[in-house]
């Protein structure tokens, strides 16, 4: 789950991360009083949408004076922001955080990840902050600085000194640097992100080190154990469809195809858009109802799958392994009958039961094809799609 940075920026406060002083405003008055209370001669007005590079996109600007704030947040409120990172549709600004300008003497680049190789958290570091890593990472590799932490003692003090001199901080800046990494490290565990990113880290001018810029992603599965992460998330920022899904505990990713699928188990799930695709039909979606698939999730994605107007035909492929098929094959001619399906519909059942499964839906009186194998269902709802 993301959050905004100005956020992101809150909950690193109360870790000991130094950012600017600033304030959310979702309209243009507030953002007006905001500019006023923090008295500042050069005010930040920064777009809050989830994704980044919203400098480059003319969502970070610099005003000198009220007015100036004015301007700036009538400009921005409802702008549809594209940046590198939205896609072509853009997001649409809501919020603005209202930040003290600040003045800034370089810009570095310190992130936090879980590194898949090492089976480690991983402190990341570079001189070149203010681009995109990514950037850094293809042209100079070599500019990028790792320090694996292992997680019996977490990070060590030496370790994040080490990262601060190799990526130059000013000498006399050091410690504060390593105080920084350390304070970024523990909000990192102690809120189970899976990303925390300062681009830009700052050393100013007054010889402060600072985060201008804040990027923190939670671990969707660690969030029943905070609660006030939860309450940070934004669902205008969310796909409709996968906020439905998670609502009835479904696993759903919205994908750019026209074979809606319904699978359980996120193995055979995989699989099975990779059998659509073998074929030549491409996945709309992938969707993982999960083990105990009842009448009622079976109804909701159904309703999810079909919202998506690019779908032009629905495959279910479900293993009664625990769940019996027969049972699912009565959810699934409820969940037709309930949402009036008028798509082709393919059904591929395995498993306990599978005969009494393929009665049940032979006899529905729906227009529902019986499949023999994943292999036969894949070709039969590719062909019904074309
Ligand atoms: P994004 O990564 O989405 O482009 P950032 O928050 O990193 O947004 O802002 C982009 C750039 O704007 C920063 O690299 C920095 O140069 C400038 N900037 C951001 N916040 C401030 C601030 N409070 N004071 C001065 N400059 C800022
Ligand atoms: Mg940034």
């Amino acid at each position: 789950m993301n959050i905004h940075e100005y956020q992101g920026k809150e909950v690193l406060q109360q870790y000991g991360v130094s950012v600017p002083r600033g304030k959310v405003a979702f309209n243009v008055e507030e953002a007006v009083n905001a500019a006023r209370e923090l008295g500042s001669p050069v005010v930040v007005v920064k777009a809050q949408i989830h994704a980044g590079g919203r400098g480059k996109a003319g969502g970070v600007k610099i005003a000198k004076s009220l007015d100036e704030v004015r301007t700036y947040a009538e400009e921005l409120f409802g702008k549809v922001l594209v940046t590198h990172q939205t896609g072509p549709e853009g997001k649409e600004i809501k919020r603005l955080l209202i930040e003290e300008g600040c003045d800034i003497k370089k810009e570095y680049y310190v992130g936090v990840v879980v590194d898949r190789g090492t089976g480690s958290v991983v402190l990341m570091a570079s001189e070149e902050g203010g681009t995109e890593i990514e950037e850094v990472a293809a042209a100079t590799p070599e500019k990028i600085f790792r320090e694996v932490v292992d997680p019996a003692v977490g990070l060590q003090p030496f370790q994040a000194r080490r990262l601060a001199y190799a990526i130059n901080i000013p000498k006399e800046l050091v410690n504060k640097a390593a105080k920084f990494m350390m304070a970024l490290y523990s909000a990192f565990v102690d809120k189970d992100c899976s990303i925390a990113e300062i681009n830009p880290l700052v050393v100013t001018g007054g010889g402060e080190v600072m985060a201008l810029d804040a990027k923190l992603n939670f671990d969707s599965n660690s969030l029943f154990r905070h609660k006030d992460v939860l309450a940070l998330r934004d669902l205008d920022e969310e796909d409709e469809k996968e906020i439905a899904a998670s609502k009835f505990d479904l696993s759903y990713i919205a994908l750019d195809g026209n074979i809606g699928c319904m699978v359980n188990g996120a193995g055979l799930a995989m699989a099975t858009m990779d059998i659509i695709k073998y074929y030549g039909g491409e996945p709309a979606n992938f969707l993982d109802v999960g083990g105990g698939a009842t009448k009622e999730k079976v109804t909701e994605a159904f309703k999810i799958i079909l919202s998506d107007p690019e779908v032009k035909g629905i495959f279910i492929n479900i293993f009664g392994g625990i769940m019996r098929c027969d049972v699912i094959a009565d959810g699934v001619v409820e969940a037709a009958k309930q949402v009036k399906l008028d798509k082709p519909l393919v059904v591929r059942l395995e498993g306990t039961n599978v005969d009494l499964g393929k009665k049940i839906l032979n006899e529905s009186g729906l227009n529902i094809v019986s499949a023999d194998s994943m292999a036969d269902g894949a070709q039969k709802i590719v062909e019904l799609v074309r």
